[in-house]
């Protein structure tokens, strides 16, 4: 039956909410052609993708125009998820956006819980889960992301029980009593545990999510890292996502971008220290936190303004929920009360950026920097925090970081802050600012051989390993 179906080709299905490519404007204002997107998943994957016509990728284009057929780009075979724009909102800006990121992220925004969202996530986690299905040759590895398709292992598992199904979830798995929350909590939870293996950012991910399916009744735990489900065995472990080192580690010292972080900080009147934030504009980031800190410490003189600097990028995100639109509203009424108290003229302290850099803007401004600041109050991993440490080749700069990112396992040696104390954020910045080049290097060195060890195609080989080496198909 199955060999029928010429569709079904791929021995690896990748499946994430969007597909890897982006489509142009063309010059007439029509749809142009399709562009790879830079970095991500694609980049981990690429070198790990042996045989590229045995490959697929489901995801969604990016609009809901007309439904595209599958296409082939770049080598890739390129499975489109056709939503209308009311499914779009329904299951990424409600459930997903609205429900799922805010609980999951410690509910740092209260979470709604509508079912019209429920529903539409349902559809559409079905709908990819038939894609994947057409999709997968038979005994086929299939590789569910993130927290939009949750949903999406247990159907696949009912239709397909011959595949080998893995998930990873990239945002953190919250604690039992913050998911037991969520009225579908069954459903996911069961969706979930239709893989074979599930990875988490950090091992509190993975307990937390084991402690979860024992606790509703739904799984057994056989080991630390084992459960099972109707006889089944499901694997759940942490997998710490890595990034393109080389990508960062190269482009840092390109001359371009060397003369791009010279010309930033001439910009700045060459202060003595620049502090550099870059973000989504996002409410688990902890923007607000570090501005804070940043403009008690000028009101205190321990800083002077034009000695010490902050530049904060903050991407434009989610502009149409309302809880990013009340966060922007916070974010630039900081910067504007700290360069209303503290700037002379050409000189503010605080350097706001409400626009998406590209790969050689954020280059010179991670060169530029002498402390890099990221204190989320919550974060799955923070690539961020990776990005900057692999760019410093000289060894130079102190990261302040959050220990509730998932990279503060990795990069230990930062200086680690609790983003609620904003004290403590302050006493981090002075020392930063004031650190001992030695010290800084020796921290700095160990930081970036713990990021170059674990790089991101290193992450998808030994996820894929593991789901290799787990029992899948043959216990089910
Ligand atoms: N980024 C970018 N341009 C910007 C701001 C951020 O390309 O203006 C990139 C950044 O280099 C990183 C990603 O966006 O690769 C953000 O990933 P992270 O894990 O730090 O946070 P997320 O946005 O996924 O929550």
């Amino acid at each position: 039956m199955l060999e029928e179906r010429k569709d079904h080709i791929a021995d690896l299905v990748v499946v994430a909410n969007r597909l890897p490519v982006r489509r142009e404007q063309g010059d007439d204002g029509e749809s142009g052609d399709w562009t790879v997107s830079p970095g991500g998943l694609v980049s981990a994957l690429a070198p790990v993708v042996a045989d590229k016509k045995r490959f697929a990728w489901v995801g969604w284009p990016g609009s809901s125009e007309a439904p595209l057929e599958p296409f082939t780009h770049d080598g890739m075979r390129l499975v489109p998820a056709h939503l209308t724009a009311e499914e779009h909102e329904l299951h990424y800006e409600g459930m997903s956006n609205g429900t799922l990121w805010p609980l999951y992220h410690d509910k740092i925004e209260p979470a709604e819980f509508h079912r019209t969202w429920y529903d539409g996530y349902r559809r559409v986690n079905r709908r990819f889960a038939d894609l994947i299905c057409d999709s997968a040759a038979e005994d086929a590895t299939v590789w569910v992301h993130d927290y939009q398709l949750q949903l999406v292992p247990g159907y696949v598992r009912a239709n397909r029980p011959d595949l080998s199904i893995g998930f990873f979830l990239h945002i953190p798995f919250p604690p039992s009593e913050l998911f037991r929350q969520i009225p579908w909590r069954e459903d996911l939870t069961i969706g979930l545990l239709g893989a074979d293996l599930i990875g988490f950012q950090t091992p509190e991910g993975a307990a937390n999510f084991a402690r979860v399916a024992e606790s509703l009744d739904l799984a057994t735990r056989e080991s630390a890292n084992l459960l099972s489900r109707n006889g089944r065995p499901i694997e759940v472990r942490s997998f710490p996502i890595g990034i393109d080192v080389e990508r960062y580690a190269e482009g840092a010292t390109r001359p371009e971008i060397t003369a791009g972080a010279v010309a930033v900080r001439e910009r700045l009147g060459n202060p003595r220290s620049v502090l550099l934030g870059v973000d989504r504009l996002d409410y688990t980031k902890g923007i607000d936190v570090r501005l804070r800190a940043f403009g008690e410490l000028l009101a205190e003189e321990r800083f002077a303004p034009g000695e010490v600097n902050l530049i904060q990028v903050a991407e434009p995100s989610r502009g149409n929920v309302d809880a990013y639109v009340a966060l922007r509203e916070r974010v630039q009424g900081l910067v504007g009360e700290i360069n209303g108290d503290f700037a002379r003229v050409g000189v503010p302290p605080v350097h706001y950026i409400h626009q998406s850099q590209d790969f050689d803007e954020l280059m010179s401004l991670y060169r530029s920097a002498d402390v890099m600041m990221v204190t989320p109050f919550r974060d799955g991993m923070n690539l961020v925090a990776k990005e900057w440490v692999a760019t410093r080749y000289d060894d130079t700069g102190v990261l302040v970081l959050s220990e509730f990112a998932g990279a503060v396992h990795e990069l230990d040696r930062a200086l680690i802050v609790n983003p609620y104390d904003i004290d403590g954020v302050k006493e981090a910045l002075v020392r930063a600012v004031l650190m001992d080049p030695a010290e800084a290097a020796e921290r700095m060195a160990a930081m970036r051989a713990s990021v170059e060890q674990n790089n991101a195609v290193k992450w998808a080989e030994s996820f894929l390993q593991a789901l290799a080496e787990t029992s899948g198909p043959q216990a089910s």
